[in-house]
């Protein structure tokens, strides 16, 4: 069945064939950012299970990570911690090389971000193959982060991201599910 927040999610969140490239099914959430009940609802359910959790930091994964993230760390009281493109931060950074569909890319956070044992909350917008997410996860237990959870709006659960995190020990979260890429 079908929960009424899915299906609000299913409404507000546009969906853009061959974008960027053709074959991919861009899951566009400006749509869904644009809409001010749906936002809402969208981070309340995201937080619900964190209320009480004592997360110290939320992690947001460049660019729409970041959005979501801010939100979410304001109703949990919580600080916000990005992690973005190499080259982008200006203080000392930790960098991580993470996979792409077609081939590497690197990713970096501050050093002085989390502190040895801060309970953080991974966020993006979507999970995919989680390569993305696997590299944040990299670079936030390098820096001695307990990672709760790792909660994304979207799963494409056929590209398999969640079974890598989970792998590592990550829980993760998310509020829907989109077939195919
Ligand atoms: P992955 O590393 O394969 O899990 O890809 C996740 C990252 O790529 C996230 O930051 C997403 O925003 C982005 N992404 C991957 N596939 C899509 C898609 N179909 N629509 C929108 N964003 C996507």
């Amino acid at each position: 069945m079908t929960s009424s927040l899915e299906n609000t999610l299913l409404d507000a969140i546009r969906n853009i064939p061959d974008y960027p490239k053709p074959g991919i099914m861009f899951r566009d959430i400006t749509t869904l950012l644009g809409n001010a009940a749906a936002f809402r609802q969208t981070i309340d359910e995201l937080v619900r299970p964190y209320a009480t959790s004592g997360v110290a930091k939320i992690a947001g994964i460049e660019a729409r990570g970041f959005i979501l993230g801010g939100a979410i760390a304001h109703q949990l009281s919580a600080g916000f911690v990005p992690i973005r493109k190499k080259g982008k931060l200006p203080h000392e950074t930790v960098r991580v090389a993470y996979s792409l569909e077609y081939g590497l890319d690197e990713m970096e956070m501050h050093k002085d971000a989390v502190e040895q044992g801060d309970k953080v909350l991974l966020v993006d917008d979507l999970i995919a193959t989680g390569g993305t997410a696997e590299g944040a996860v990299k670079l936030l237990r390098q820096m001695g982060a307990d990672i709760v959870a790792a909660c994304f709006v979207i799963d494409l659960p056929e590209l398999g991201g969640r079974e890598k995190l989970e792998a590592l020990g990550v829980p993760v979260r998310t509020l829907v599910a989109f077939q195919g890429h």
